[in-house]
């Protein structure tokens, strides 16, 4: 998958759904916020597990994969699909198990008590349990030409993009294990790759930067941001400044990697959920966070894998683990 501007046809299915399902609910069995793989798999689960299943979206209804291209790691697909098309699909299976669907912001959450509150701008919505799925957006360099090149050379993930480089020379930016790992990765496809880092040293663990060192085909550019991206079409050059002497370069590149983290989307969770220093929810246990009654499935927690097949997954373990919980309540009640 090539990140992209390819969002607007997960956008024009929304006119169709009115009919589908019944905004006008406001209790739920189930609440899950946030419409990215983990949410939607997680909404097919509950609902066919016949709980009565809201999704609020978010602004970006589909998450991540609505700003790529194509997907070739996703199974089932022989041929590929278009990230904005699994949403499509994801989204309409979901709602055909019978998940109501409402592409609005949430604004506040109360996980205090039971039945838990979960309040967009115009509304409060109550669940007896939620799953919070709202992921986490890669940290971006917020440097010109970032926004244009997006999915035209610029992205931030290897895996995904990683084999439309064929034998082009690429720029990685960023100094930790993800930016070691994915430069280790991206020598497979490589011609060079260039692998840029604002100090002179790694932070990576000593046994990822040995195999990148060892590799012939990383050269390493310590000291140096990445600070302007240009091109026409598509990204061509990036520029490069040594942050010691100031001195400004060029370098003619395909790609651009940018591996500097992710901020996880958390803010409105950060009173009542357990984070760890970085924001990513901690779980208890399994998909269970610290409180009672409320889960969390994909980005917003895994720091390691970030697929849409893991955060798939995450999502039907943590639907289970609701389906596990809801029953031992109801049993008790
Ligand atoms: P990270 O460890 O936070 O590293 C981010 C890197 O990006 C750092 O080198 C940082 O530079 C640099 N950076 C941050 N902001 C920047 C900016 N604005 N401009 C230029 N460079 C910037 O993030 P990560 O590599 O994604 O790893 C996240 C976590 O996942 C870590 O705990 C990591 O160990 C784990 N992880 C593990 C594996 C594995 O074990 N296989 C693989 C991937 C990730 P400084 O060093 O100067 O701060």
């Amino acid at each position: 998958m090539m990140s992209g501007d390819a969002g607007s046809a997960v956008l024009e299915t929304r006119d169709d759904e009115a009919k589908i399902s019944d905004k006008t609910k406001t209790k739920f069995d189930v609440i899950i916020i946030g419409a990215g793989p983990s949410g939607y798999t997680a909404g097919i689960y509950c609902s066919r597990a016949g709980y009565d299943t809201l999704i609020l979206s978010g602004l970006l209804p589909g998450g991540q994969l609505v700003n790529t291209t194509e997907v070739e790691n996703y199974p089932g697909f022989e041929n590929g699909i278009m990230g904005p098309d699994l949403m499509i699909d994801m989204r309409k299976q979901s709602q055909r198990m019978g998940t109501t669907i409402i592409d609005d912001v949430v604004v506040d959450v109360d996980f205090r008590r039971e039945p838990f509150k979960v309040l967009t701008a115009s509304e409060e919505f109550e669940g007896r349990a939620v799953i919070i799925a709202t992921g986490a957006n890669p940290r971006k360099l917020g440097i010109e030409g970032e926004e244009a090149f997006a999915g035209k050379g610029v992205s931030y993930c290897a895996t995904c993009d990683g084999p439309f480089f064929r034998n082009q020379e690429i720029v990685v930016s960023g100094g930790g294990d993800s930016a070691v790992e994915e430069a280790t990765f991206l020598t497979k496809f490589a011609t060079k790759v260039h692998l840029v880092h604002r100090r002179d040293e790694l932070r990576a663990s000593k046994v990822m930067q040995e195999r990148a060192f060892n590799n012939e085909k990383i050269k390493f550019v310590f000291d140096t941001t990445v600070t302007e991206i240009k091109g026409d079409q598509k990204m061509k050059q990036v520029v490069l400044k040594n942050l010691k002497t100031n001195e400004e370069s060029t370098l003619d590149a395909e790609a651009l990697f940018v591996a500097i983290g992710h901020v996880p989307n958390t803010q409105l969770f950060k009173d009542q959920i357990d984070l760890d220093a970085e924001g990513y929810i901690v779980l208890k246990n399994k998909t269970h966070t610290n409180m009672k009654g409320i889960f969390a499935a994909g980005d917003v927690h895994d720091r390691s894998y970030r697929q849409a097949i893991t955060a798939a997954a995450f999502g039907c373990m943590a639907a289970i683990d609701v389906d596990k919980y809801l029953t031992e309540n109801a049993d008790k009640g």
